[in-house]
């Protein structure tokens, strides 16, 4: 399939589109994202396909969730290669506002997650970075008003975040989320990969790696605290400065000491030199 996607600027183009094809009784999908896109992002797409007719895909990198000292400057900004991409992968729409359309002056409403954004895992090492999400997200949803929107399971605590408001706010959009797509070595696919140099990226596949392997220990019976402590120490000894490894309820993203209390997932963040990076893995 291939079909050039109309691109929208303006809000109200978008919502006269979806407008259209909702009254023509087609199914709308929104796939967020703040582009440089990769085949992680052109899953979600295809995700959306057995789920809704037509799809968006929004690109913007929404200053809100950035920390002053992150990289929102540096963060890869390539619109003309992105709509391309959305055009080899088949793409109705790609909503790509600017700044002003979105916080235009006087701008003053926030939204402030609890639950899962207070999970103690991302919140712990980025303030406020999953308030600036909850906001543009539920922008986006307003905005779009789609049927239906998709988000990875790469950024975990992210889904559950999103999943959570929305159904506290009553957004009528289904909420899915889709499994990580990795490279060949196993390295989460994630704009934030090409910061790594040729050396980093040689070891960046650490991460899947002690993960994986974490969760084979865990379910096969060996105990949660002996094999993440084991894991966090091959992670450091790779070279990378661990923010957290942990083994989480994979629901409530609470702390889990053992497989009795349901279904665990890992999760882990950690630098790479400049590049910070995060992965996740179920416990089968
Ligand atoms: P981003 O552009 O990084 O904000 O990501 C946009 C969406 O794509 C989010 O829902 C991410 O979780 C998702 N995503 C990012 N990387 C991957 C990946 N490797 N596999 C699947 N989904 C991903």
């Amino acid at each position: 399939m291939s079909a050039k996607p109309i691109v929208f600027q303006k809000i109200s183009d978008m919502r006269r589109a979806v407008a259209q094809w909702r009254a023509a009784g087609e199914t709308v999908a929104l796939i967020p994202t703040m582009g440089a896109l990769h085949a992680g992002h052109v899953s979600l797409l295809e995700a959306s396909r057995g789920k809704a007719r037509r799809a968006i895909v929004s690109i913007f990198v929404n200053p809100t969730q950035f920390a002053p000292d992150e990289d929102f400057s540096a963060y890869p900004r390539r619109l003309e290669a992105d709509l391309a991409r959305l055009a080899e992968a088949g793409c109705d729409g790609c909503f790509a506002p600017d700044a002003s359309e979105m916080y235009p002056a006087g701008f003053s409403t926030k939204v402030i997650p609890g639950g899962p954004a207070l999970a103690g895992l991302e919140d712990r090492f980025r303030t406020d970075h999953f308030a600036g999400v909850a906001q543009v997200v539920a922008k986006l949803l307003n905005q779009a008003q789609a049927d239906c929107a998709f988000f990875g399971e790469k950024d975990f605590q992210q889904l559950a975040v999103i999943r959570r408001m929305a159904a506290d706010l009553d957004i009528p959009t289904k909420i899915f989320g889709v499994p990580t797509m990795r490279e060949a070595d196993g390295l989460a696919m994630s704009s934030r990969n090409a910061y790594l140099s040729p050396e980093e990226r040689a070891r960046a596949a650490t991460l899947s790696r002690v993960l994986r392997a974490s969760a084979e220990k865990i379910a096969a019976g060996a105990p949660v605290g002996e094999v993440m402590a084991q894991g966090a120490r091959e992670i450091e000894a790779a070279g990378f400065a661990l923010d957290y490894f942990e083994a989480r309820h994979a629901e409530s993203l609470a702390p889990a000491a053992s497989r009795a209390d349901g279904a665990i997932r890992l999760l882990v963040a950690a630098r790479l030199g400049r590049t910070r990076l995060i992965d996740n893995w179920a416990v089968k």
